[in-house]
């Protein structure tokens, strides 16, 4: 089969189930599932949010792609090739492609590194250059980061969660790979310093030709750099398309509650009224049918029987060739999103 060379990363009806412990001795085992047929691609120079509320399964998902966990189901091709069952050397190969940027970018980094020795480690491991080399490289992605020459001597604990966070984009880059995952990448910082590290990621997506998966539960942050967004609820993504499209009608009811949800800082911008009640359930003994209809407000009889395909919205078939797609019985049909002042 030819391969778009314009993909990156193709996930196929990726899963990743956990056995839960018998309730009796010759019970059958029964699981959860943390990650549920999910399939999605990334395409070059693209920047895919993945959005849900904790413990719907977007960081399992994130650690699956980049085979930090093994996945139970499913492919992941990074440019075509399968790399879901490689092993050793050939693994280690494709994960130069494929790094991570973590949330609490304190714990982790190595304390006891300075911050130019934290960037070459992974240049060190690669072994293809000399140490004046990788230390000169060090030095030039801590700068291009924001980070001095005199900085890049201190030790993680010296400086602010901004600036460390800094050194874990400046190490992530240290082996020039193509896809960056970024799982919540803002979150444990300061509101002031948000906007300069996502600026600076989008910065450094047009220079080093980067693709990003940012994970993150804030559509706000979604919306300010992403261009394309999967909305996952209970391990199944229920909403994916273009963040304009998804952002000006959003299709899904749990997507419109999501937005419902983003705070508008100024308080003359109308809000977008969607409630919806109760807590995310229990992933080890999910709702039936749908995994939303407890929790929605336009749930009918079907939904309490069957699970509804994530399908193109057939409304938007001739514009967008299929690209947004829904799992809703009523996605085609539910009244337009209530604005109020
Ligand atoms: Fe709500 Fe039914 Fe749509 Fe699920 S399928 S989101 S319960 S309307």
């Amino acid at each position: 089969m030819k391969h778009d060379s314009e993909l990156l990363l193709e996930v196929q009806n990726l899963s990743k189930r956990y056995p839960l412990r018998r309730r009796k001795p010759l019970a059958p085992r029964e699981y959860v599932f943390a990650v549920n047929d999910i399939s999605l691609s990334l395409r070059r120079g693209e920047t895919l949010g993945i959005v849900g509320e904790s413990g719907c399964g977007k960081t399992t998902l994130a650690r699956c792609i980049l085979r930090l966990l093994e996945p139970t189901e499913g492919r992941i091709l990074l440019r075509g090739q399968d790399v879901t069952h490689l092993r050793g050397r050939a693994l280690r190969e494709a994960r130069r492609s494929m790094q991570f940027v973590f949330q609490d970018p304190y714990s982790s980094l190595d304390p006891r590194l300075r911050a130019r020795e934290l960037v070459r480690e992974p240049l060190d491991a690669l072994g293809k250059l000399s140490r004046t080399e990788a230390d000169a490289q060090a030095l030039g992605l801590l700068e291009r980061v924001g980070l001095s020459a005199t900085q890049a001597r201190q030790f993680p604990h010296e400086f602010s969660g901004g600036q460390r966070q800094r050194i874990g984009i400046a190490r992530a880059l240290a082996l020039r790979p193509q896809l960056v995952v970024a799982d919540e990448p803002v979150s444990a910082l300061d509101v002031s310093v948000r906007a300069q590290i996502l600026n600076l990621m989008a910065d450094l997506r047009q220079e080093f030709g980067l693709s990003y998966l940012i994970i993150s539960h804030d559509l706000a942050i979604i919306e300010y750099v992403c261009d394309r967004v999967a909305i996952v609820y209970l391990g199944r993504i229920v909403e994916y398309g273009s963040v304009e499209r998804i952002f000006q009608d959003p299709r899904h009811p749990y997507t419109r509650a999501l937005l419902a949800a983003i705070p508008r800082p100024d308080p003359s911008v109308p809000s977008r009224a969607e409630d919806i009640v109760g807590d995310l359930p229990n992933p080890s003994s999910p709702p039936s049918g749908c995994a939303f209809h407890p929790r929605c407000p336009y749930a009918q009889p079907i939904c309490t029987k069957s699970v509804p395909p994530l399908t193109p919205m057939q409304a938007e078939l001739l514009t967008s060739g299929g690209e947004r797609q829904v799992a809703c019985f009523f996605a085609d049909t539910l009244p337009p999103i209530e604005v109020v002042s």
